[in-house]
């Protein structure tokens, strides 16, 4: 059998930066750690989905019904997230802004819990794409948005493929670590395989550029041109950054 194909790469500088959010801005998979006891069982429906080895859909509503998250399991996923941001997260984001760049999260997630960590991150809450979760007036669990893209296998290459169409300043490039991610490479200019958290094997095998250091400092030099690391050289706030690159690579 023939090796399967690569996905194109084209060299920074980019407009826009689109992050996955678990296992990639955070070392957690949001859903499992709502599992409580069930994590195991959760936790390969998961690993299942972002392996490719299932659609997301056959999954998704699946883990949901399961676990029925409450409005405070959902905030205290959100805290999670946040405890779990990767190493220089913030320093990264704060550093692609200053450049001019748009940075988005892209994500199969609960929309509410990611907002705690776009909000960490100073990421714009409008530039958050994530599932909606349903909650009653007391708190419990009533449903999620089954039309969101976001929640079957290929709608992630719709939604990149839309904001590749709102940047006007040199495309996009993707930084993730699922089947999901990769499937919407070919709407970005470069598809960073991300193994710092969790090294899926096919998504490599794929992929021309990767990162396993579990720092996103490394990020860096993949993601913006020498120019753009000189222009964040000229202001001492970003040093701790640059040196976390250097180290990190
Ligand atoms: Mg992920």
């Amino acid at each position: 059998m023939a090796p399967p194909a690569r996905v194109d790469d084209s060299a920074p500088p980019y407009g826009t930066l689109v992050f996955d959010c678990d296992s990639t801005l955070a070392s957690i998979e949001g859903i499992d750690e709502l599992a409580g006891e069930r994590k195991q069982e959760i936790a390969a429906l998961t690993e299942r989905a972002m392996a490719g080895e299932v659609p997301l859909e056959a999954v998704f509503r699946r883990r949901l019904l399961l676990l029925e998250p409450t409005r405070d399991q959902v905030a205290a996923l959100g805290r999670q997230y946040v405890a779990h941001a990767l190493p220089h997260a913030r320093e990264l984001v704060r550093a692609l802004q200053a450049l001019g760049k748009r940075v988005c999260i892209l994500s199969g997630g609960l929309r509410q819990a990611v907002f705690a960590l776009s909000d960490a991150l100073g990421i714009d809450s409008g530039d958050v794409f994530a599932v909606d979760i349903f909650h009653g007036r007391d708190g419990s669990y009533a449903g999620f948005d089954e039309d969101s893209p976001l929640a079957r296998s290929g709608g992630k290459l719709e939604l990149l493929r839309q904001l590749a169409r709102e940047d006007r300043r040199g495309g996009l490039a993707l930084v993730g670590d699922g089947a999901t991610d990769l499937e919407a490479a070919p709407a970005a200019r470069r598809f960073v395989a991300f193994g710092g958290v969790a090294r899926r094997k096919e998504v490599f095998a794929r992929a021309v550029v990767t990162c396993d250091t579990p720092d996103l400092a490394a990020l860096l030099p993949l993601l913006v041109a020498t120019d753009e690391i000189d222009t964040l050289a000229r202001d001492p706030s970003h040093h701790l950054l640059l040196r976390a690159a250097r180290v990190a690579r």
